[in-house]
């Protein structure tokens, strides 16, 4: 682990909460990126948070870049979001039979992202995306799947493979526990690289069920797709029969109102989604045309259920978060914020002669610490320096802007990230990049 001056705030009450969390939780942690191995240091334990900004337990306030990971795309406690689930608890909090909300939900989605016509809630994006292999094996009769090095699709054991995410901060190669006979029927490639994805079609033309792929690398930090790429694999799976994957989780109402695939013009057969879909409470969805998604049961034989699932407090903090984000404007103004934040921080980091690559694809982007062009690939992603990263985070986080606490994750905007909230992150940033061309 790397070391520092210690920052100059006092986290001591959060030091505290983190050795007593320590004796009962591994790590003090439930998810590994929350532990700060990325940085250094000790994890700030969160008291409460509203709008853009999060106090810590000893009392700081900061400009929230994390946003739970993405899903608080209207910023912490959005009343209506508040509101919205408040009402829902009144009326009982699961019951383990449908309800009004999810379908309200799944009509939602369809409306919203072109591949769409049936979804399938789950709790998190993890149990979406195994069920969505599970679907394209079963829709395939195949055993095969390709992903793509650098990409995080949860932590299913079959996609434990060379992921980013928690898994590329903490270096892990792989994770024991995943035993071979799981994942050996995953094959990796290497992202924007189509000829090393043709490699294993070639290899095994008629084993290969699908390609899981995040259709904007978001694990990585922020890689976008190169022209042609996401086309390239819908070509190769049309050609060779295999099912077309979007892992739209991070992506999914973060990149474009439709998701990647809206964007990018290009339409995967399965789409999973999570993060924004639940509005900060857990939901994932595995989602499709009808005729694949007739696979599942109770219609199909693909089984797949779940207690909690469609739960209606995270069904209606998802319906919520979509409503407000498909009012008029909404969608433009994220866009044109995150556009004002990164153009700041990139001309900040120019004016103290500090060399960054940015990377920003709708309201999601990352800061990499690296000569040269934007990365493409994980092995691009790697040539980033870590300690500068640690170096900026901590910085930050004394002028109170809390971005994610590794270089190999994305920064989200929200709604309530305003001129005036953008700005003073800019100025945070001048600050910082000098610091660091001084250090
Ligand atoms: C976050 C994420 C997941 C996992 O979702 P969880 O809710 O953490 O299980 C899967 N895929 C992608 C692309 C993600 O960003």
């Amino acid at each position: 682990m790397m070391t520092f001056s210690a920052p100059s705030p006092s986290f001591s009450t959060s030091q505290v909460l983190y050795d007593r969390a320590r004796r009962v939780i591994p790590g003090g942690v439930n998810s590994p990126v929350r532990a700060f191995r990325g940085v250094g240091g000790t994890p700030l334990f969160i008291e409460r948070g509203a709008g853009p900004y999060i106090w810590d337990a000893d009392g700081h306030q900061y400009i929230d870049y994390v946003l739970s990971w993405g899903p608080l795309i209207l910023g912490h406690a959005h009343p209506e979001v508040v509101d919205a689930v408040k009402r829902a608890a009144e009326q009982g909090t699961s019951f383990g039979a449908p309800t009004r909300l999810e379908i309200e939900l799944a009509e939602m989605v369809i409306e919203m992202v072109p591949s769409v016509e049936m979804v399938r809630f789950v709790n998190s994006g993890t149990e979406a995306t195994m069920s969505a292999l599970r679907l394209a094996r079963a829709v395939t009769g195949r055993p095969k799947i390709i992903k793509f090095e650098g990409c995080y699709h949860g932590h299913a054991d079959a996609l434990l493979v060379r992921a980013g995410s928690g898994v590329a901060t903490l270096g892990l190669p792989d994770s024991p526990g995943v035993t071979h006979g799981t994942t050996q029927d995953t094959l990796v490639a290497r992202y924007n690289d189509l000829d090393s994805v043709k490699a294993l079609f070639d290899r095994y033309p008629d084993e290969i069920a699908g390609i899981i792929v995040e259709p904007v690398g978001g694990n990585m930090g922020v890689v976008p797709p190169v022209p042609g790429f996401l086309e390239g694999l819908r070509a190769l799976c049309d050609r060779y029969g295999a099912l077309l994957i979007f892992d739209e989780v991070m992506t999914g109402f973060r990149v474009h109102l439709g998701g990647a695939q809206a964007l990018y013009h290009v339409q995967p057969d399965i789409t999973t989604l999570g993060k924004v879909i639940g509005g900060g409470l857990p939901v994932g969805a595995y989602a499709g045309p009808r005729q694949i998604m007739e696979h599942v049961a109770p219609v199909g034989a693909m089984y797949q259920a779940g207690t909690l699932s469609g739960n209606p407090l995270a069904m209606s903090a998802g319906l919520a978060t979509l409503r407000i984000l498909r009012e008029p404007g909404v969608w433009d103004t994220l866009v044109a914020q995150a556009e004002r934040l990164t153009q700041g921080i990139g001309q900040a980091a120019q004016d103290a002669g500090v060399p960054v690559v940015q990377t920003r694809v709708g309201t999601m982007f990352s800061l990499f610490f690296m000569d040269g062009d934007a990365p493409t690939s994980w092995d691009d992603v790697k040539r980033a320096h870590t300690e500068k990263y640690a170096r900026w985070f901590w910085g930050m986080i004394e002028q109170g802007v809390y971005f994610a606490p590794s270089q190999f994750e994305a920064g989200f905007i929200s709604l309530a990230h305003d001129d005036d909230v953008i700005d003073r992150t800019i100025a945070a940033a001048q600050k910082v990049f000098r610091i660091l061309r001084d250090a």
